[in-house]
């Protein structure tokens, strides 16, 4: 299929076209036309697979066919600020040639130039909810125009605890309107959500329920606890990764590992959500830009993060929601790039890990770097009454110093075993 078969306008395909896209992803060939017969959606579509271009598209075209507006007629919420930050950026280059204006609002920026925008009128406007909020209890946002509502990650939205602010949202928009829904994956309380707002919803599903990305190859490397940071330099080092995506659980260890990694000469930052949005953007810039390799962060930061070419991605401490597992990996392996994502895994992590294998319907590949040990990780372990995973190679042996001239970190398809020499 074509993007020029699905009904688009000239305008829209000219920017398509100038993205480079040639062919509509899976959810695009399905999204588009059913948009634009003006019928509700529920997507079951993860990031990384076009979904943004699959709802941000068909509304560019609703709205240019009726000319423009003061007040917003298409509302996109999201989950996160880098999400509604991304999601913007696209609505611009996917609307370039049109007349459309579009505005994002969300927290921890200044109101001010927000409120300036939307008083200039605006068609399109991405939010997330709490700033959304914030606006409309000031009066500088008027929703009663909104033809169409998009949940874009609304399974993140309800994990974050917005469905009270959303509830609160959905009552300030006029009845009838055209509502679609995406969502990695399909809870109760999304399916709940979905009957109470959806009509009669076109049920699109690009892939399996909680499937990972098929282009990414997925590896468990089991470590001591206390070895994970050494671990991870050293398999930076040796593969000499040019771009890494580290997730780490807290927000305190994101901001510990990275300088931790930066000891050891490896150019790192952080992103969490204590961090300002000002500090949170520039580390992102940073990172896209290649100015540092190594971006630490945590579930929250990442959500929904477009970073192009990312080949890697690190579990540094498994998540504790076994969903969140796909999400991250699914940073890597994006439109149908291959991508490798790597779990450090110690002796406690082994249920959490055990979860993740029930989600994704399959064990994850385990490799052995040799002289890394798992037997010291805290008492976690203990805790969760855990033992160590079946046939995973116990390795006790201290650990020589690492060599830089230890190989194998590259090959994913083949070796089962690292090894460092010296
Ligand atoms: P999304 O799932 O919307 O976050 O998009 C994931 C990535 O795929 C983004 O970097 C898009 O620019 C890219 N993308 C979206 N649609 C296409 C397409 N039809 N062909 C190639 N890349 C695409």
């Amino acid at each position: 299929m074509k993007f020029d078969e699905l009904g688009l306008q000239a305008e829209l395909l000219r920017a398509v076209s100038a993205e480079g896209y040639t062919t509509p992803t899976p959810v695009q060939a399905r999204t588009i036309p059913v948009v634009l017969q003006r019928r509700d959606v529920l997507a079951g579509a993860q990031t990384g697979t076009g979904k943004t271009a699959a709802f941000a598209l068909p509304i560019l075209q609703i709205l240019n066919a009726t000319g423009r507006g003061r007040h917003p007629r298409a509302l996109v919420l999201t989950p996160t600020r880098e999400l509604a930050a991304q999601v913007h950026e696209s609505i611009r280059t996917y609307g370039c040639n049109t007349p459309l204006r579009s505005a994002v609002v969300f927290g921890g920026v200044g109101i001010n130039p927000q409120i300036d925008k939307l008083r200039r009128g605006v068609d399109i406007l991405v939010a997330t909810p709490g700033r959304l909020l914030d606006h409309a209890s000031q009066r500088t946002v008027n929703l009663s125009k909104v033809e169409i509502l998009v949940l874009d990650e609304a399974d993140r939205m309800l994990d974050m605890g917005f469905i009270y602010d959303i509830k609160r949202i959905l009552k300030l928009l006029p009845i009838r309107r055209q509502n679609l829904l995406f969502s990695a994956t399909y809870s109760d309380e999304i399916k709940t959500l979905a009957n109470g707002y959806l009509k009669n919803p076109e049920l699109i599903e690009v892939a399996r329920r909680n499937k990972a990305a098929e282009t990414v190859t997925q590896v468990v490397h089991p470590v001591g606890h206390s070895h994970k940071r050494e671990l991870l330099s050293h398999l930076i080092k040796d593969g000499n990764w040019g771009r890494v995506l580290v997730f780490t659980r807290t927000k305190h260890g994101a901001n510990r590992l990275s300088k931790q990694l930066m000891s050891d000469g490896i150019s790192a930052t952080a992103i969490h959500g204590n961090k300002s949005q000002a500090a949170r953007t520039k580390a992102l810039a940073d990172f896209k830009k290649g100015a540092v390799s190594t971006l630490v962060a945590t579930d929250i930061a990442a959500r929904g993060l477009d970073i192009d070419h990312l080949p890697h991605v690190v579990n540094f401490d498994l998540p504790n929601v076994a969903e969140d597992y796909v999400h991250r990996i699914g940073r890597t392996g994006r439109a149908g790039e291959d991508g490798v994502a790597l779990s450090l895994v110690c002796k406690g992590e082994q249920g959490l890990l055990r979860n993740i294998h029930r989600v994704l319907r399959h064990d994850i590949p385990v490799q052995h770097v040799e002289g890394f040990s798992q037997s010291d990780c805290p008492a976690e372990g203990h805790r969760m009454g855990q033992r160590q995973g079946g046939g995973q190679r116990r390795n006790n042996t201290r650990k020589p110093p690492l060599s830089s001239s230890s190989r194998g970190a590259r090959n994913y398809g083949e070796k089962r075993t690292y090894r460092r020499s010296g």
